[in-house]
Parts: structure tokens; C-alpha cells; sequence
């Protein structure tokens, strides 16, 4: 019998239970599950940096924590997790985020608004440029960043997509490092944030690198709060530096009302809700690493604790 204890908040559990055990019997484990154990009984964890679990140390036999958000900040730097940490990359989350940030980027791209908030009849008969000629950048290329760049490059955006080390995908340009943080920016007319939030790519985005794009651009942030320097994109969308912001993701989440992104005419707010791992696929995931432990084999999605993500 495998003994993995379910510490995420507990209105998850009902939505994981039945999902989870299902995962496990189609993957052929012999899984007791549950929100409760003696801690040094525990096998496996399935994790959410938000639940109640903070100190790994009684879990002296966990195998491994198995996290079910995308984003690790919250757990990366714990000092007393010593066990191997996986993150969640889903079918279903990825695919979540490829809708997302395609409706966003269409919504932008076609300038939608005009017509949507428009109706005073005025006959509007501007006519959008077709995706060819509207350059767009991901700052990310991982699991939900190179979906989203594919996504956009099938629908004939020219995609530029920025990462820490160097990429090869076919149709999209792939600048990485410092150096092509620049060039990445310098043509994205539109720009979609996806990256982890880790010391490195905290203000990513600051007063100088939002000068680098071109004036007029609109920014898509599903990433992480802290991937914006807030006050350097206010000054941004007041001189018209920037001429849209959509923001999914926030320092301070839910983001207070008093906050100047909530009335500003050129600020877009979505509550963190571009995409969400989904039950049904996530389970699947963890079963397999949980197959993976017990066969000795490699986890999937082990997460580099040095680099924070
Ligand atoms: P991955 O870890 O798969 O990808 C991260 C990407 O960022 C990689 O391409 C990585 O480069 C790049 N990167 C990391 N650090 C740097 C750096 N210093 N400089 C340049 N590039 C860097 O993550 P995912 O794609 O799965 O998820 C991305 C983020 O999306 C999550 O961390 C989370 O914050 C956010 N998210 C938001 C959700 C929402 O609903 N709003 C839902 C789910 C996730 P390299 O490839 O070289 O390693």
C-alpha cells in the first residue's frame, strides 16, 4: 500500500478525491489516500502552496512532493522540504492558457473594444491587419510558453519567444539571455508574460525594458505579479508607451480595490483565472510520478531548486 496524503485546501479534496483515485487504479497503484496520516507514514505528498502543510521535516519517509500548481515560489525556497519537489505541468492547464492567451492577444490584435464598448452609431469601418503583420513576443518558452507561442504562430502571427537558455522551435523565433531580451522586446507590438516568478525575472519588466518596445504595445501578464514594476507601467500607459495592459496576476492577489490598475481606462484586470490545472488530466500526472517513484525511475517536472523554478 502507497500512502500519499492530499494537503491542499480542503475544498480541493473534492474536487481531487474522485479524480485521483481514478488515475491511480488506471495507472495500477495500490494508493491509500488521504487528507490525514501519521506524518512519517507518508509516502507521497500532493501539494498546493496554499493548504495548511508548511513544515516537511515529520515526513521523514516521503518519496517526493508532487505539486499541483505551475508556479513554485511559494514552496521552492522552504527550507524544510529536502525532498525532490515535481510542479504540475497538465494537458489541460497548457490548453486552458493557449485559449486564454489567444482570445487576449485576437481581442488586441482585431481591437476589439471599438466595436464592443462603441456602440453610439458610428460607423467604424477600420479594418485590423491580418496576424502576419503583427509581431508578437513570449517572454517564456517552457511548458505553457511555447504552447501559447505555437498557438499564436499557427494563426500567422510572426512569434518571438525569449527563455533563460536556448531553444530550436520550428516557426518561432528564439532569442534567450540577456542579450536577446532586447531584440525580444524591440518588436512585440504585442507582449505575453510566462515566466516563473524567481529573483532573476522579478521587475522584468521596469522602465527600461518597457522602453525597448514599441510605442503602442499592449502587455498580456497570465505569469506572476512581481514579473512588473506596477509603477513603471502606469507611467507607461499614461504617456502611451503602452497602450494596454491586461493583467491576470498580481503582487497582492485578490488585487485591492484601491489599487490604480482597477480604474485605469487602459488596464484590462482578469483574478487570476487565465488557467487552472484541471483534476481530470492533473491526476494522471501525479499517478504517473507516483508510478515513477516506485519503479525508480526519474519524476517528471522535478523542479530546480537553484534556479527557483
Ligand atoms: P516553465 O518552467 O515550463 O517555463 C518557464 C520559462 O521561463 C522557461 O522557458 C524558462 O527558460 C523561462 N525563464 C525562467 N527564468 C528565466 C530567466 N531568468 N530569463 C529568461 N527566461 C527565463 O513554466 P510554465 O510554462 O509551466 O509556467 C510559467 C508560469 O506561468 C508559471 O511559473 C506560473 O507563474 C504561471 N502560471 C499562471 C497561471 C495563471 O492562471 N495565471 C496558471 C499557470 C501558470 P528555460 O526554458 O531556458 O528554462
Amino acid at each position: 500500500m502507497i500512502n500519499v496524503l492530499f494537503a491542499a485546501r480542503p475544498e480541493r479534496w473534492t474536487t481531487y478525491e474522485a479524480p485521483l483515485h481514478d488515475a491511480f487504479r488506471a495507472a495500477g497503484l495500490n494508493v491509500d489516500l488521504r487528507t490525514d496520516f501519521a506524518p512519517d507514514s507518508v509516502d507521497y505528498i500532493v501539494y498546493a502552496p496554499n493548504g495548511p502543510l508548511q513544515n516537511f521535516t515529520p515526513y521523514t519517509r516521503c518519496k517526493a512532493v508532487l505539486g499541483l500548481w505551475a508556479g513554485v515560489e511559494d514552496v521552492v525556497t522552504n527550507p524544510t522540504l529536502t525532498q525532490p519537489l515535481a510542479r504540475m505541468v497538465d494537458h489541460g492547464l497548457t490548453q486552458g492558457m493557449r485559449e486564454w492567451v489567444a482570445g487576449h492577444v485576437l481581442r488586441h490584435h482585431l481591437g476589439m473594444d471599438q466595436h464592443i464598448h462603441g456602440q453610439d452609431g458610428q460607423w467604424r469601418s477600420h479594418i485590423p491587419p491580418l496576424a502576419k503583420n503583427r509581431p508578437v513576443t513570449i517572454l517564456g518558452l517552457g511548458a505553457l510558453g511555447r504552447a501559447c507561442a505555437e498557438t499564436l504562430a499557427s494563426l500567422g502571427f510572426p512569434v518571438t519567444g525569449w527563455s533563460r537558455s536556448a531553444k530550436d522551435i520550428p516557426g518561432i523565433t528564439c532569442l534567450h539571455g540577456t542579450d536577446g531580451l532586447g531584440s525580444a522586446l524591440s518588436t512585440a507590438q504585442i507582449l505575453v508574460l510566462l515566466l516563473p516568478n524567481t529573483p532573476a525575472t522579478e521587475n522584468i519588466l521596469n522602465a527600461d525594458t518597457l522602453a525597448d518596445l514599441p510605442k503602442g504595445a499592449c502587455i498580456i501578464n497570465p505569469g506572476r505579479g512581481p514579473l512588473i514594476d506596477d509603477d513603471a507601467l502606469l507611467a507607461a500607459l499614461d504617456t502611451g508607451q503602452v497602450a494596454h495592459a491586461t493583467l491576470d496576476v498580481f503582487r497582492v492577489e485578490p488585487l485591492p480595490p484601491e489599487h490604480p490598475y482597477w480604474a485605469h481606462p487602459n488596464v484590462t484586470v482578469t483574478p487570476h483565472i487565465a488557467s487552472e490545472t484541471r483534476p481530470e488530466t492533473a491526476s494522471n500526472v501525479i499517478a504517473e510520478n507516483i508510478r515513477r517513484g516506485e519503479a525508480g525511475e526519474s519524476f517528471l517536472h522535478l523542479v530546480n531548486r537553484d534556479a527557483g523554478y
